[in-house]
């Protein structure tokens, strides 16, 4: 059947200014980084596109090396694009990057103007599109100048390649040294993308800082910790769970008796607030106004659905915020 999206798609999602820019990013985006490779089912993956953009997620985030295998997402959301999303094409913002290993040889991975061209160009061929509006590099490259780098970033707006650039996993030193190059070049750095949730701070000690002083957006990357911040692995490990299922990156291993301690009393704190756990991750995320946006990923539309609602409660006692790091401590 012919996608008709909703009508009041804009009603309810908040929308957030990406740092000092004419962009505003909804408080939720949705991540292909799983979900959409070629052996999974490209109907779940199609139901979670239309639901994310009915509850007026326009932001969609992808890299050249998101499947398995390496370009699959990109092709697979090509497919869906053309059949329910071109007519919206300027309702979406549609990320891609470059950074991380993609094809063989020197020139498939790091941080040199070839790979990331060259890149760009063949994301634009699997997802079907003229440009993306966001293009990254992916992570820092310590052996390729960062001149060479955001150069490229540049380049490849002039090309009218991407209209916005951002870059990803970057130090805080990093950051300001990439901000000043894009700075002088005349194009300036519109987003950082960093992996950030309760169990995973690295952001607070310096980034957060230099991101708002640099007039940069913010988009946080595995806000639930791939799935720890629920309350999935709290009765053993469903089979259908990323830890479980897939355990390239999100390892039962590494789930432990002491992890889900915590995230059991997490869990209880998030239903005194009439909350899930997954609802309560990224309202505590998005309670700082440095983050532009929460970068979920899902399974399926229901879990969607769900952390949309987080939307509903956004604010924490002084209380609430002490029983959280608290726990996180114990
Ligand atoms: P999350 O921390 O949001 O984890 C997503 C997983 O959590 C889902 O696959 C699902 O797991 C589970 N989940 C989500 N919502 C719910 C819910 N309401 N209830 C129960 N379980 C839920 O994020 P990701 O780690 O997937 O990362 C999100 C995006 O961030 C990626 O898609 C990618 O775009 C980006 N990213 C960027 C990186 C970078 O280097 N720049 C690196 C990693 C990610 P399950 O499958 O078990 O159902």
């Amino acid at each position: 059947p012919v996608y008709v999206p909703d009508p009041s798609r804009y009603d309810n999602m908040k929308f957030r200014r990406c740092g000092k820019s004419g962009l505003d990013l909804p408080a939720i985006s949705l991540g292909l980084w799983h979900n959409f490779g070629h052996s999974d089912d490209l109907k779940v993956g199609r139901e979670i596109l239309r639901t994310a953009f009915d509850l007026g997620i326009t932001h969609f985030d992808l890299a050249n090396n998101y499947g398995p295998p390496y370009g699959a997402a990109e092709e697979n959301f090509g497919r869906i694009l053309k059949k329910d999303f071109l007519a919206y094409r300027d309702e979406l913002l549609i990320s891609s990057k470059a950074g991380w290993d993609m094809w063989p040889g020197p020139y498939g991975n790091f941080g040199s103007k070839k790979y990331l061209v060259a890149s760009l160009d063949q994301s634009l061929k699997r997802m079907g599109l003229d440009y993306v509006d966001v293009f990254y590099h992916h992570r820092p490259d310590p052996d390729t100048p960062l001149e060479e780098t955001m150069g490229a970033l540049d380049l490849i707006v002039r090309q009218g390649k991407a209209l916005y650039v951002g870059i990803s996993q970057y130090s805080a030193a990093d950051t300001i040294k990439a901000a000043k190059i894009l700075k002088e070049l005349g194009t300036p750095c519109l987003i950082h993308q960093p992996r950030y949730n309760m169990m995973d701070r690295w952001v607070e000690k310096d980034l957060l800082n230099v991101l708002d002083e640099s007039g940069i957006g913010a988009i946080a990357f595995s806000p639930l910790e791939q799935g720890v911040l629920t309350n999935k692995y709290l009765n053993g490990f469903p089979e259908d769970s990323r830890a479980v299922k897939d355990g390239r990156y999100l390892k039962s291993s590494n789930i432990t008796s002491a992890v889900l301690s915590q995230v059991k009393k997490l869990n209880d704190l998030a239903e005194e607030r009439g909350q899930s756990l997954a609802q309560m991750a990224i309202a505590w995320l998005l309670k700082s106004p440095t983050i532009t946006s929460v970068l979920v990923g899902v399974s399926k539309a229901s879990q969607l659905q769900d952390n949309v609602n987080s939307l509903k409660n956004l604010s924490f006692t002084e209380d609430e915020l002490l029983k959280i790091e608290t726990i996180l401590k114990s």
